[in-house]
């Protein structure tokens, strides 16, 4: 995430367009639904990754998936983009407005329609937020496992367009796995439901298709999710280590021992030190690098997990290993971890939070690459993230203040996901492509994959007005980008429609 403000790119619409949707919007929607000044569109204007600015045409805020319903066709007619908005905490710029848009936010789409504890489900709208699902399921000791260190305020709706993941999805899945069903309305102005209540579901498996599709085919108004029983116990090992190598082979080790924790996470020594001082979690601030490994289940599968887990991690080479002996302990041994993002903005004006995957193997490799990056570029890195699942997130930090500094960062950032893709691995774990990386998208993937990524986008969505130039670059983009063949000064299908 980039804390510095940017200008926001002036308005892309006329006065006149703007109060014609305003008054077709008007007839389909309560006045209170529907915002045009700017003043009151200001703070839709970006989402996590505020280096990215729009002020949308109007921001409109449904309170039923009928209302949902008439916006999209408003929007179809008039032939005006949408970009759906939950929470606006995703860091991609998923959420980010475009200039002669709509944006459709689901904040008043916050109820929870039921919890089924017999059959383990919560029936939510997508506006609820991640961490009330497992409040509502408390009192029948279930939770819903997924959990963004955003869960406190990101939507369930969002969470499915992004796919998001969390700490405990190593063990326990990321949100495709933990949602059973979506309902959707179409931009053709249908309500669609994929997936079911059960475990499976007839027909082609559509609801992994539009789980992690960042709202560009179509508005979920309804999410059905798994819930699972709170384990009895949990404890947390914190391994300290003297180079960031060790740590990482370590988590390869970890897995290799046929363990899976249910969270495995790794820090370095610059995000321990500038998190220390502001949780006091106990971190090991001498250390190179720390592990927390989780364990949870019965207290006698704790304890025994607990075990082998030390064992292996001894093997590994950590030089020192902190066993928690209390629920508290265990938790002042993650707060380190969830409060690593702004702890940032202690030790730096601005950071930017990158996010790519790699295979646990390459962990090592790849954080010696991104240090190696770090006198490249002239600016440093704080490594935090899922090491289980390979999923990293470099803290690029830097000041926006200084002139250049930036651009570096984003150059920086385009070289670690470089490394992800030539190691193996892939640009994004779990916050999207948006904006933020869809020149990337140039390097991961061939013209004949994008066309493929296309062809369902316009399935869903012919029109191309949902979400639009996000996620998926057009061949044009790719060829700015240096990373599409252009023969003879052609390019094959460049004039694609707009998305
Ligand atoms: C401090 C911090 C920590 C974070 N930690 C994590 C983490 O651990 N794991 C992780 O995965 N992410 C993390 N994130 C990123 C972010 O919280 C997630 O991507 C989250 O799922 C976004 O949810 P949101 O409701 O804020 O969605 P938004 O940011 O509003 O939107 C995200 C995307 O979803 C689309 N969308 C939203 N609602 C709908 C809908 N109803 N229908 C269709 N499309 C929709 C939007 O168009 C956009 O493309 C973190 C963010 C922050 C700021």
């Amino acid at each position: 995430m980039h804390t510095a403000a940017a200008a926001t790119a002036a308005p892309g619409f006329t006065l006149t367009r703007q109060q014609a949707v305003v008054a077709a919007l008007h007839a389909v929607l309560p006045p209170r639904c529907v915002l045009s000044a700017a003043e009151d569109t200001r703070p839709y204007e970006c989402d996590g990754l505020a280096a990215y600015r729009q002020l949308p045409m109007i921001v409109t805020l449904p309170d039923t998936e009928d209302q949902v319903l008439a916006i999209l066709r408003v929007c179809r007619e008039m032939n005006v983009p949408i970009v759906p908005r939950g929470a606006g905490t995703g860091l991609s710029g998923g959420a980010l407005p475009i200039a002669d848009g709509v944006v459709l936010s689901t904040a008043r789409l916050n109820r929870i329609v039921r919890v089924d504890a017999y059959a383990r489900i919560a029936v939510v709208q997508p506006g609820v937020r991640n961490l009330a699902i497992s409040e509502a399921a408390a009192p029948h000791a279930l939770y819903y496992a997924p959990d963004p260190s955003s869960q406190i305020a990101c939507s369930i709706g969002g969470n499915v367009a992004e796919n998001s993941g969390g700490v405990h999805c190593l063990k326990y899945g990321l949100t495709v796995h933990n949602v059973l069903r979506v309902r959707v309305a179409t931009l053709d102005g249908e309500i669609i439901e994929l997936g079911g209540e059960a475990l499976d579901s007839p027909g082609l498996d559509l609801l992994a298709v539009f789980i992690g599709s960042e709202g560009m085919l179509g508005i979920v108004t309804e999410v059905t999710v798994k819930l699972i029983p709170r384990p009895a116990t949990a404890r947390v090992i914190m391994a300290s280590f003297g180079d960031v190598v060790t740590g990482g082979n370590a988590v390869a080790n970890v897995i290799a021992a046929g363990i899976i924790p249910a969270g495995l996470e790794m820090m370095d020594q610059t995000s321990s030190r500038m998190v220390e001082p502001f949780v006091k979690a106990g971190y090991d601030t001498d250390a190179a690098a720390i592990l927390l490994c989780e364990a949870d289940g019965t207290h006698e599968e704790v304890a025994e997990e607990i075990a082998r887990m030390t064992a292996v991690l001894e093997g590994a080479g950590a030089i020192a290993i902190a066993v928690s002996s209390t629920e508290a302990e265990r938790l002042k041994f993650w707060s380190g971890r969830k409060n690593a993002f702004p702890a940032a903005g202690r030790i730096s004006p601005d950071y930017y939070c990158m996010d790519g995957t790699i295979p646990r193997k390459k962990l090592a490799e790849v954080l010696t690459g991104i240090a190696a990056m770090e006198t490249t570029h002239g600016l440093r890195c704080a490594n935090v993230f899922h090491a289980g699942d390979g999923n990293l997130h470099p803290l690029i930090l830097f000041d926006a203040n200084q002139p250049g500094e930036f651009a570096r960062a984003e150059a920086f950032g385009a070289d670690i996901l470089a490394l992800c893709v030539a190691v193996g691995g892939t640009i994004t774990g779990e916050h999207g492509v948006g904006m933020e990386k869809i020149n990337s998208m140039c390097v991961q993937f061939t013209r004949a994959e994008l066309d493929a990524f296309f062809a369902v986008k316009r399935a869903f969505d012919p029109h191309g007005l949902l979400n639009p130039d996000k996620a998926i670059p057009t061949l044009n983009r790719c060829a700015e980008f240096g990373r599409m063949h252009v023969t003879a000064g052609r390019l094959p299908f460049a004039n694609l429609p707009r998305f």
